[in-house]
């Protein structure tokens, strides 16, 4: 094992978020329960905005970033794990006020960690990421709200090419629903239908201000925009439906009504990845092993190394990335 690695570091110059690579000692790790060595970590638009320091992300500094680990426990002073298990984190405070993935190894408690499952390699745990594990948590959220039933209706997914958008799209297809995609970038079309879009609608047109109650159209949503998007896809939610809403991409506002709420019963379910329960990530993941189609996922994937994440991060925050990247930590 080394004694010391490179690490993508958030720190504090001049009062702001600076981040950037330094090594980092396995002295520096924080003492927790189990040492994970690191394969890969993933790009979510929070690591985007730590990294570009658009985000004031980390609440302590310094810090190492990245909000996802999958990798392979080498040291457990708990029972629950030993050296040899394929394990994943997401979330917990990592880089917000724990250290992070970007680096070969991190120590975190026992109680973080989920094991691997089957159907995937590390680096399909991260190409799916927070981002993916929290389009599952939504699907989870719509389905044992009553909103939507497997094969019955049309679900509309904001943000569709970005990364929650497009692994809820291929979730959602598979299980049957008919799928909106709501993009602002045509390009994608095709890539989208690719993973079980049927429909498309113009971003522009959900961030156009519309009426507080308008023709119902969704039986539900993954919405990962917010504001005036999400305000619109609630007014077009027909009765007894939901929004699972995860995400502020397009601004933290929510510029609406109760009106579909108290004359539709249409439900907003906000959706929390980092600090979810153990026993809803577990059910995220085995949606995810059960109804992701590798296929897809490995199409919708890109690994990079390390050292691009400052030029990454900043195309994340500019909304140029589509799909999923894996960061090699290696
Ligand atoms: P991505 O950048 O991969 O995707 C976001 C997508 O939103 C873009 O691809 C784009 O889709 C759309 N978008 C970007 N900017 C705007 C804008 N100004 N107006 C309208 N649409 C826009 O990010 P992720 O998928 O990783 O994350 C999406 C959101 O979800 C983020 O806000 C993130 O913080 C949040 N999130 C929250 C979690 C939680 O636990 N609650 C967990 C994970 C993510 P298109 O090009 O198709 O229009």
């Amino acid at each position: 094992m080394v004694e010391t690695f490179r690490a993508m570091v958030i720190d504090t110059v001049d009062g702001k978020p600076a981040a950037g690579f330094r090594e980092v000692s396995l002295k520096d790790l924080p003492d927790n329960d189990v040492l994970v060595e690191i394969a890969y970590s993933t790009l979510n638009y929070k690591d985007g905005l730590a990294i570009t320091g658009k985000g004031r992300i980390a609440r302590r500094t310094p810090l190492i970033a990245g909000i996802d680990i999958s990798g392979t426990v080498v040291e457990s002073r708990s029972a629950e794990w030993k050296p040899g298990d394929k394990v994943i984190v997401n979330g917990w405070g990592l880089s917000e006020t724990e250290p992070g993935a970007y680096g070969r190894y991190q120590r975190v408690k026992a109680e973080w960690l989920i094991p691997l499952p089957d159907a995937f390699s590390l680096q399909q745990a991260m190409a799916i990421g927070t981002a993916g594990y929290t389009s599952a948590l939504c699907v989870d959220a719509l389905e044992k709200w009553g909103a939507i039933k497997p094969g019955e209706g049309e679900v509309l997914v904001t943000g569709a090419a970005g990364g929650v958008g497009s692994v809820a799209i291929a979730l959602l297809s598979a299980r049957g629903y008919k799928v909106t995609a709501s993009t602002g970038r045509p390009e994608t079309h095709p890539y989208l239908e690719s993973l079980g879009a049927t429909n498309f609608i113009d971003r522009a047109e959900l961030q156009q201000k519309g009426g507080p109650l308008q023709k119902e159209r969704w039986t539900g949503g993954v919405d990962s925009v917010g504001s005036t998007t999400l305000a619109n896809a609630l007014a077009q939610t027909a009765r007894g439906g939901a929004i699972a809403a995860c995400g502020l991409a397009g601004g933290a506002d929510l510029p609406g009504t109760v009106l579909p709420h108290i004359l539709r019963s249409v439900a907003l379910i906000g959706v929390d990845s980092v600090m979810a329960p153990k026993e809803q990530r577990l059910s995220a993941w085995s949606r995810l092993a059960r109804d992701l189609d590798k296929t897809k996922l490995d199409a919708i994937t890109t690994v990079e190394p390390m050292s691009k994440l400052p030029e990454l991060a900043q195309a994340i925050i500019d909304g140029q990335i589509r799909g999923r990247v894996v960061i090699d930590v290696t």
